[in-house]
């Protein structure tokens, strides 16, 4: 553990719950972030998604697309996601991304884990995995002094199953707010917003297990791979988000991904925005 993580979790995270006593984000309960009654209104997403775009529910496939993707071309392999954004899913992913409640992450990822589980299972060997998170730009960054998504994609790979984890593509232009914009304005907002890190390549391409941390480059890996000094070699990005609404901004990132690594990428999210019956998202 770093010392800044020791630091957050023995000290800081101690003190903040003594002034500031967590509130269950469902009914406003003292002492926990989620109570067990409003965990129990949580709606898994489910394994009967689209095994394509992970629209949720069971669904009549044609050639492996459900009518939701059957015309669209998509820029990552498959998509999951662990709970529909509804109820006390879409609380969790407010209070983690606006109410300043970075510590939500850990308990979001733990309530995802089983989904993540599964979903990594059924796109490579763990050790082959590599895991990211879509950038925010650093100065929403800066102003909310952390990105919801990388605390989630941190999580998540630091737990079984380990994944080796890093930032690969960077938000180098702000853009206007995606919220009320159907899909087609959102891809056009977020055109040409995400880069590759420049060293995206050195990081994906390969790397030897057990070597030392490499701190500089926040390349981590999974504490049950170290010593083997055996040559990895990644065969399939997941890309994690908190929440999945129309799949633009997976699209873009995932666009990036792509192209500058030629491996397959996979999109995780803690919730989907779920269509009313009978229609999709755009
Ligand atoms: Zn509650
Ligand atoms: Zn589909």
């Amino acid at each position: 553990m770093s010392v800044a993580a020791w630091c957050r979790e023995s000290l800081v995270e101690p003190l903040l719950s003594v002034l500031f006593p967590p509130r269950c984000v469902g009914c406003g309960d003292f002492e926990v972030h989620l109570c067990e009654s409003c965990r129990a209104t949580l709606v898994e997403a489910g394994r009967e998604c689209c095994p394509r775009c992970g629209e949720p529910g069971p669904k009549p496939l044609v050639c492996g697309r459900c009518s939701a993707c059957m015309t669209r071309e998509l820029e990552y392999r498959s998509a999951r996601s662990a709970f529909c954004h509804e109820g006390v899913a879409r609380s969790l992913v407010s209070e983690l991304k606006f109410g300043g409640q970075p510590v939500l992450g850990r308990l979001m990822a733990d309530l995802a884990r089983p989904a993540f589980r599964d979903f990594v299972a059924s796109t490579a060997p763990p050790a082959e995995v590599f895991a990211t998170w879509v950038p925010s730009h650093k100065s929403a960054k800066r102003e909310r002094g952390y990105n919801q998504a990388e605390i989630l994609a941190r999580e998540l790979a630091s737990g079984p199953p380990l994944l080796s984890c890093a930032e690969l593509v960077a938000k180098t232009a702000g853009t206007a707010h995606q919220k009320g914009l159907g899909r087609a304005d959102r891809l056009s907002n977020l055109r040409g917003a995400f880069s590759p890190r420049p060293d995206i390549e050195k990081r994906i391409s390969s790397s030897v297990i057990g070597s030392p941390r490499m701190g500089s480059s926040g390349l981590r890996h999974g504490k049950g791979r170290q010593g083997t000094g055996s040559v990895l070699r990644y065969s399939a990005i997941i890309l994690v988000d908190d929440v999945y609404t129309t799949g633009a901004t997976a699209a873009a990132v995932s666009s990036v991904l792509a192209s500058h690594t030629g491996l397959p990428v996979h999109v995780f999210t803690f919730s989907r925005a779920v269509a009313p019956r009978g229609q999709g998202h755009d």
